[in-house]
């Protein structure tokens, strides 16, 4: 795919090499038969759904995972042949389309399944059972539940129990108590069927990276290490190969000046020179996800920390200079220059959140653009 053309200088650059590396890594430990699902929700976490699904699947992955039906629909425009699986929750108006278009979809209620069971399909609806383990979020989390839902699935024609998954609330941390808890209600449950589905999987990226082999079953689910990101600091301290960042944000300074001491910058007037200095300013605010708690965060000048000074605005922001520089000067706000890094675990550090939510909160005003 062409990169966009673009006008303003802000822009997110997606290594689409790293993202390879990272799948190819991954693929190198698992057991040969195991497959990659590449999860690409959330516009594959704000990295861009199209190009990540497109590279992760020359990279050996095979099935794609999706939040909801919206993106569901959208994968399937681009990827006519690959599998699809919707992870969450879906409304009884999608199983036509679903049917019809070969997406798998997460079941975890009886009645969601009788419901479906009237829609007018002529396909096979290939199901995934959803057992809640102990994240507490969807899925059937007793056996006659499971055995239910089981036998109404088996009992409507154009249904299938195409898989059966899990998910873990605490695979990224030190302590296994809890995740052990799940992993054996889960096996318990899977003994319950009277036949293996196609495909089983409970592993995200913290399983499959630091667990026992075993636990990878049929397929893998992939998704923040696939962007070279650590699930959990934990983790970090523990990864069987090294991750590859791929998001980076870039612009350029479009207005430089001098002010005195005891001038100010911004809405609020917050910030007041000591001394004189030189102040950048920014095509980048909050209308682009870089929201009002990054005041104070540094950016990267010429390889050099520069701290973002006053008040975020809604499209621009204002940085101290180490020094005078020019009119289109490149800033790099994540991502490295001259071998100085300011890395997404920095931001989420500075936000008081986790790596995963820092990407996804850029928004689509700032165009993803595509490296190889
Ligand atoms: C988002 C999601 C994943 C991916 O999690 P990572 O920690 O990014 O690997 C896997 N499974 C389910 C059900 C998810 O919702």
């Amino acid at each position: 795919m062409e990169n966009i053309q673009c006008f303003r200088p802000t822009k997110a650059v997606i290594d689409l090499q790293a993202i390879r590396d990272n799948v190819v890594h991954l693929k190198n430990m698992l057991q040969p038969e195991v497959q990659i699902i590449a999860v690409v929700k959330a516009n594959a976490y704000g990295h861009g759904d199209i190009e990540v699904a497109r590279t992760a699947m020359e990279a050996g992955a095979t099935i794609l995972a999706v939040a909801t039906p919206d993106e569901a629909v959208h994968m399937r425009e681009y990827f006519p042949q690959v599998g699809i699986l919707v992870l969450g929750a879906t409304p009884i108006s999608f199983v036509p389309y679903a049917a019809a278009n070969d997406i798998m979809l997460a079941v975890f209620s009886q009645e969601w399944v009788e419901q479906a069971a009237k829609q007018n399909i002529d396909r096979s609806l290939k199901l995934h059972i959803k057992i809640d383990t102990g994240m507490g979020r969807i899925g059937v989390s007793t056996r006659d539940e499971l055995q239910q839902l089981y036998d109404a699935i088996t009992a409507a024609s154009h249904m299938l129990v195409d898989g059966v998954f899990t998910h873990f609330a605490t695979a990224d941390e030190e302590d296994t108590k809890y995740f052990d808890k799940q992993v054996k209600m889960f096996k318990d449950f899977l003994q319950l069927l009277p036949k293996k589905p196609r495909l089983v999987h409970v592993a995200n990226t913290a399983t499959s990276l630091i667990k026992d082999a075993s636990l990878q079953f049929d397929a893998v689910r992939y998704g923040i290490s696939m962007y070279g990101l650590a699930p959990s600091p934990y983790v970090e301290t523990i990864l069987p190969f090294p991750l590859r960042p791929a998001f980076s944000l870039q612009t350029e300074l479009v207005y430089v000046k001098k002010i005195k001491a005891g001038q100010s910058v911004g809405y609020g007037a917050t910030y007041t020179a000591e001394e004189d200095c030189y102040v950048g300013t920014l095509p980048i605010g909050y209308a682009d996800g870089m929201i009002r708690k990054l005041c104070g965060q540094n950016v990267l000048v010429d390889g050099k920390f520069a701290p973002i000074i006053g008040r975020i605005c809604m499209d621009q922001c204002m940085i101290l200079l180490p020094t005078a520089y020019n009119i289109g000067e490149k800033v790099t706000l994540i991502g490295t220059q001259q071998g100085v890094t300011i890395s997404i675990d920095d931001w989420a550090g500075k936000l008081e959140t986790i790596n995963y939510e820092v990407p996804c909160i850029i928004t689509n005003r700032v165009p993803r653009i595509y490296s190889n």
